[in-house]
Order: structure tokens, then sequence, then C-alpha cells
């Protein structure tokens, strides 16, 4: 039997960002608001309108200058996130909005487009994206997944190779499907899936009196929890959940309770991990929340391995910042897969 060309140890922890969606039709950051994605979208095209005249190269007075900075759609997400509760109206090219309206409209422009990503089992790769996970979990002492992406593929490809994952504490996660909660509760979870900024299938009741007080519980819908569908809370009844989509960047904050548990158990994984590959994240060097978590791995003591595949061009520059050492696979994902699993 020939040696296997991929093989891991120990606890491991897989990252995933929009570079593990791509293949399967995710979009990238970049192309969130290009035509061609924008007609999935069930956003108004006035939104869209006005959330593309946000990305304008401006200064502070915004006035185009020398010093104009170009804000990233993770900047407009997190600025309409902050001020959401205001008043304050936003004027652009004469349509109207408040921060909370155009806020809603992104999480739905974002929620209808990342809805669609799903395993297609016609690609050629969706072979080798099973073979993948399977080795994973067949050598890793422990797998854990935090996926920065609101897509539910990871999740899909675990349900068809038939394991079963938990979103971490029961206290902010839990699934509506009593089959689903109970089986997780008599055998355990396969895999753990951390999703720091959210997931199209969750829906957020807000003082869940089923929760631990003073906490939000989010609710695992079948499906996906995005507007229309606004369903009532499994545990405790209250109509309508939010949607439980945020932006990047933020770690904590009133509207994010559920959330701190999720980057705690994450960042917990990733101490522990003595290996983590990092698939298709672009790190951005202003998302001080995540650049620490990903540091967690880097012990004193210990001399974790890390990989990272974020194609051709290599790893962004962050990593460089982050990792004193790493591996720059230097491939598109599929084609990482391909030497590893294919022929
Ligand atoms: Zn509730």
């Amino acid at each position: 039997v020939p040696e296997a060309k991929f093989s891991v140890a120990g606890n491991v922890v897989l990252v995933i960002g929009a570079g593990f969606s791509k293949p399967f039709g995710g979009p990238l950051l970049s192309e969130l608001l290009d035509d061609a994605v924008c007609v999935n979208s069930r956003a108004e095209p006035d939104a869209i309108e006005t959330l593309r005249a946000c990305l304008v190269p401006r200064t502070a007075s915004g006035v185009a200058g020398p010093l104009t900075v170009t804000p990233t759609l993770e900047d407009v997400f997190s600025a309409l996130w902050r001020e959401r509760h205001t008043a304050d109206l936003t004027t652009i090219k004469d349509s109207v909005w408040t921060a909370r309206e155009l806020a809603d409209q992104l999480v739905l422009h974002l929620g209808s487009i990342c809805a669609k990503v799903r395993f297609d089992q016609r690609r050629w790769f969706a072979p080798l994206y099973r073979k993948f996970l399977k080795r994973l979990y067949t050598n890793a002492r422990s797998l854990t997944i935090v996926s920065f992406n609101y897509d539910a593929l990871v999740e899909d490809i675990l349900e068809n190779i038939g394991l079963r994952y938990s979103y971490g504490t029961e206290k902010a996660v839990r699934f509506a499907d009593g089959i689903v909660r109970g089986s997780l509760k008599r055998f355990g979870a396969d895999v753990m899936v951390f999703k720091p900024h959210g997931s199209v299938n969750w829906g957020i009741c807000r003082g869940c009196n089923k929760a631990t007080p003073g906490m939000d519980l989010i609710n695992v819908v079948p499906g996906v929890y995005v507007p229309p569908n606004r369903a009532s809370c499994s545990f405790c009844g209250k109509p309508h959940m939010e949607t439980a989509i945020v932006p990047p960047v933020l770690e904590k904050g009133p509207d994010l309770r559920p959330f701190e548990e999720i980057w705690k158990g994450a960042r917990r994984a990733l101490r522990r991990s003595k290996e983590v590959i990092v698939v298709g994240y672009s790190c951005p060097q202003t998302d001080g929340p995540a650049i620490s978590m990903l540091r967690e791995v880097v012990g004193q003591f210990k001399r974790p391995r890390i990989r990272v595949i974020c194609g051709p061009k290599g790893a962004p520059a962050t990593y460089e910042t982050i990792y004193p050492h790493f591996t720059d696979e230097k491939a598109y994902f599929e084609q990482f897969l391909d030497t590893k699993f294919g022929g």
C-alpha cells in the first residue's frame, strides 16, 4: 500500500473561508456586489445600488483627496451594524435608508446568495472534498472546523459522509430537530463546527426564556433561515427569530452574546490543537479578533504544524504576521485535493 499523500495527527483544526466554497459557486468578498452575484439576491435593487455607492473611495471628510481609503463590504457591514440602533439616515443618490434597513437588506443579500451554495455531487471535485474530510476525521484525535462562511456547505458534506456535527455548546446553539438533538446527546458529536460570523441555517431568539438567563438562543433550522422564513423559536415559541448573519471584525457586543460562546469554543480548540489547516481564508489585516484567534495555536512549548491553502499566489501577507512557521501550499484547493486524493 503506498503511503498516504496526506495525513494529519492529534487534535486538528480546519479553518475555512470563502475559498473553500468558491468551487461550489460561493462568491469571494470582492465579488459580493457584482451583477452576476446579484442575480440571485433577494435584496432590493435600490439597496444594492446604495451599498455599491458606500464602497467608493473617500476621506474622513467625505471628499475624495490624496488620503482616500476604499472601504470594503466588511467595513460597511460593521459600520451599519454599529449604527443599527440609531435613527440616522443614509442618503445616497436620492434614496434614503436607515442603518437598520440597509443592514437588513445586506443580511438578506448575503443570506439569499449563501443559501444557494450547496454540496453539488456532480462537480468533479466533490468526491475529493468527501475524501479530504473523511481523512481528517479518521486520522485526527479530534476534528474541529472553524468556518468564517455563512453558507452551510461543510455541514452538507459532513451529513453526506454520515458524520454527526455540533455547533459547540447547547447553551448557545441548539438544533430545532429533536431527533438530531437526541442523537447528539446519546452519541456525542464526531466533529465540532464553530461559525463566528453566523450561518444561513440559524435563527436567533433574543432573550429566549428556554436559554440560560440573560442569553439569546440560536435555533438551527432545517434548510435556511433567511426572510421570508419567519419561523418561531422551537424552544419557547416566540415568533420571528433574527437572521444570524453578523459582520466580520466584531467579536463582542450587545447583540453578539451567543457568538461570544462560539468564539470561546474556537479559541479553545485552536489552543489545544497540534495541527491547523487553513483553506481559502483571506484573513484581512483589519480583522483583529480573527487574527488573535488564529494565533492561539502558537504556544511556547509546542511546534504546531500549520498548512495554508489559499490559491496559487500563496497565503495573504497577514499569515506571515500570525505564524512564525507554516507551509504555503500555493494552490487552489481543488488542485491541492486532486494532487493528494485524485487519480
Ligand atoms: Zn426562544
